[in-house]
């Protein structure tokens, strides 16, 4: 994200607490006089100069959102209650990350954006699913009442390049463990369906989100409808790295949704955005990224 707006000559300042995010991947960066980094949590207040802002704060993996849940809802909520004050004080227009998980474990497939989701309000999944769902409150409600120029993209299983290997993500999770010869750990019996989007097509919608008119108000998915099962991912990582891991079995996680595919049809009018990667390129670009992370381990 910050790669994409200085190369469309912007300043960027960028806001990290590092739970979850990596230094060395700003690390290129810092020798751009257009770009800032600072140390922040956004559960506290920020008082800074911007013209407009991105709020994609909150682990997203299940394995980090889930080992601080209390912590997990406070940064989407107390988040965006900072983030929508700090909007409203600069009269700035303001992105919010939200998830496919607000559509929990759907009922309705493909999922639409006037689909309000089947959550689990108590189960482990709730500190991530839930605090997205009321920072979405919590934006149009500072929309009508303050009337602020707000931006709600719904974003689907997204990857690529400058995760953490241990992110604990399926498709980081695959690819590390077929590069070590480790075996692939699939949950369930794979047939559980996911749509994974590359992330240079999840930033261009973004950007175009931002760009875009009050049109463009959202909420809108923003994903790759290619739909896929996950034991059908397991194999395609295994052929394309040419390993020899075996693939284990291992229990389902409690609440994982069954089935998860974005109807984009809002994003491809208003924004004439659909994604361009597909799949086993996009994989072959995480693969050759890893490949060169774990050889320098
Ligand atoms: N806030 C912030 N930066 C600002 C303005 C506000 O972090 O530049 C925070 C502040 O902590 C406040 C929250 O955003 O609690 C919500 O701001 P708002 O103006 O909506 O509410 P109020 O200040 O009236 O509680
Ligand atoms: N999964 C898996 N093996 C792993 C990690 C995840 O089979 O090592 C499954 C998980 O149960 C889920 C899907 O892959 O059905 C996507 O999981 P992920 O944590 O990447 O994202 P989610 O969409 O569940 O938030």
């Amino acid at each position: 994200m910050c790669k994409r707006l200085l190369d469309d000559g912007y300043d960027v300042l960028c806001v990290d607490n590092f739970y979850t995010g990596n230094k060395e991947n700003v690390l290129p960066l810092l020798g751009n006089p257009n770009f800032e980094l600072m140390r922040h949590d956004v559960t506290f207040p920020l008082y800074v100069e911007v013209d407009e802002i991105y709020n994609l704060a909150c682990p997203a993996s299940p394995i980090h959102y889930q080992h601080d849940p209390v912590q997990t809802t406070k940064t989407s909520v107390h988040g965006a209650i900072n983030m929508l004050g700090l909007a409203k004080r600069l009269r700035a227009r303001i992105f919010q990350a939200s998830t496919s998980e607000v559509y929990g474990d759907p009922t309705v497939h493909p999922q639409t954006e006037d689909y309000h989701g089947n959550v689990n309000p108590i189960g482990p999944r709730a500190c991530y699913d839930e605090g997205k769902r009321c920072a979405e409150t919590l934006f149009f409600d500072y929309h009508r009442q303050h009337g602020l120029e707000i931006r709600v993209g719904r974003i689907f299983n997204t990857y690529g390049p400058h995760m953490y290997p241990d992110d604990g993500r399926v498709v980081s999770n695959f690819i590390v463990q077929a590069l070590r010869g480790e075996p692939i750990t699939l949950y369930g019996d794979g047939r559980q369906t996911r749509s994974f989007c590359y992330v240079d097509d999840l930033i261009d919608g973004i950007v175009r989100m931002m760009r875009a008119g009050a049109e463009a108000t959202g909420p809108m998915n923003l994903g790759n409808p290619a739909e896929i099962t996950v034991g059908e991912l397991a194999h395609r990582v295994v052929a394309l790295t040419g390993s020899t891991s075996p693939i284990v079995h291992r229990p389902l996680p409690a609440d994982d949704p069954l089935q998860r595919q974005p109807n984009i049809e809002k994003a491809r009018k208003l924004l004439a955005w659909e994604p361009t990667v597909a799949l086993d390129d996009g994989l072959r670009a995480t693969i050759d990224y890893f490949r060169a992370v774990l050889a320098t381990k």
